[in-house]
């Protein structure tokens, strides 16, 4: 099945949602989504990701600014003409009709469609989705997989401009989370329907989708692709949100090329003190780096000394928790490392992949980390 129109990108214009409690949810927010992208909405619990998501589909107003699909306003535009199918976490399946006419009830209610051609459709999503053999079982009847591939193909088969998921994988065992993504992924490279995925999993975001927006507290705060939203945090808070284990931040100040931490000094090149964009922000700093941006057992001028807290044994990696004078630091290291509690280490950072936050979090280093996005298992598949 193919897309009908070619102009599905999605604006977003000044939003603002506030609820009857005059409680603001979404503010000021901007965005344009391309047609046939796959955008992840994330942050954590509370942050508007659901409010967003819920003013696109229509289920509910949209107190400030505007959005579009394509050119047109979907202000004043009904739910069922704007081109959207919705999935969501509990799949809200009828759970007295069977797959079948759970596929084909939304076609016939907003269609008018003939019934071959509705039958007809129900049958080529089914097989897209794996599930020809359920068509006749009621949800009940079926795993978790199985109805949450039925939402999915009741979506589908509508043909839809967007698709809105909305935590469409949290039911699922860790396992299962995992063959679903990708499944997703897939299905939606072929189809190229634009889609916005709601999660507060940051490590789904990194690996499905072409271009990630992190909410906190109802505010834009970083809209770019998995690898910048990475490597080049905007601010403390999406630094802190993304990457699993998060990255290790330190209060220091900063007296010429010189970071001064507690118990620590880290040289800083030249070149990169050059690139600092607030020359007068020398005090109340953050440095922040990633637990693979540190070397493990360094030599040289610009090393730290450490000592071993605790080794956690996670697989093809392991993560070594220090003690540099009270302050803990993470470090990855190789799965066959596997260091004594109590050893003394000099430890090195990568100095193109330190980050340092001023005192409002914003990263006054931009620009300055290429490191590729380790394939980081969430805390919930360690345990598969
Ligand atoms: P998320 O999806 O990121 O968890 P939501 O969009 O569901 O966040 O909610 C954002 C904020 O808006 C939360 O603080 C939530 O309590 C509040 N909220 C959501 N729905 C309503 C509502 N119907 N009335 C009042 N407040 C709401």
């Amino acid at each position: 099945m193919s897309k009908t129109n070619d102009a599905a990108s999605v604006t977003f214009e000044n939003v603002r949602k506030v609820y009857s409690d005059d409680f603001v949810a979404v503010d000021s927010f901007d965005a344009t989504i391309d047609d046939g992208e796959f955008i992840t909405v994330v942050g954590p619990s509370g942050s508007g990701k659901s409010t967003l998501l819920r003013m696109v589909a229509g289920l509910e107003e949209i107190t400030g600014g505007d959005v579009r699909i394509g050119s047109e306003s979907i202000k004043g535009v009904e739910p069922q003409d704007r081109g959207i199918a919705m999935v969501f976490q509990n799949y809200a399946l009828y759970p007295h009709m069977t797959v079948r006419k759970n596929m084909s009830y939304g076609l016939k209610l907003t269609t008018e469609l003939p019934d071959e051609e509705i039958k007809q459709r129900v049958r080529e999503t089914a097989e897209m989705m794996g599930i020809e053999d359920q068509l006749d079982d009621k949800p009940a009847n079926l795993s978790g997989g199985q109805q949450q591939r039925v939402a999915t193909g009741r979506a589908i088969v509508r043909d839809p401009k967007i698709f809105l998921m909305d935590e469409p994988l949290s039911n699922l065992d860790a396992k299962l989370k995992v063959h679903m993504r990708t499944e997703l992924q897939r299905l939606q490279e072929e189809l190229g329907t634009t889609t916005i995925y709601v999660t507060h999993d940051q490590h789904e975001a990194l690996t499905m989708s072409d271009r990630i927006i992190v909410l906190n507290e109802g505010e834009l705060q970083q809209f770019a692709p998995p690898e910048e939203v990475y490597n080049e945090p905007a601010n403390r808070f999406v630094a802190d949100f993304i990457g699993s284990p998060a990255m290790n931040f330190f209060d220091v100040e900063l007296h010429g090329t010189t970071l001064l931490g507690n118990g620590f000094e880290y040289e800083l090149p030249s070149a990169i003190v050059d690139t600092i964009s607030d020359t007068d922000a020398t005090t109340g700093l953050e440095l922040g780096i990633r637990p693979e941006d540190i070397t493990y057992d360094a030599s040289g001028d610009n090393t730290i000394t450490a000592v071993v807290d605790v080794v956690e044994v996670a697989g093809s990696d392991n993560f070594i928790y220090l003690d540099i004078e009270g302050s803990e630091c993470r470090v990855r290291v190789s799965g066959g490392l596997k260091p004594t509690v109590g050893d003394r280490v000099d430890i090195a950072f990568n100095p193109d992949d330190v980050h340092l936050f001023d005192a409002s979090g914003e990263n006054l280093l931009t620009g300055s980390s290429d490191t590729a996005v380790p394939q980081a298992q969430t805390e919930s598949e360690k345990t598969t």
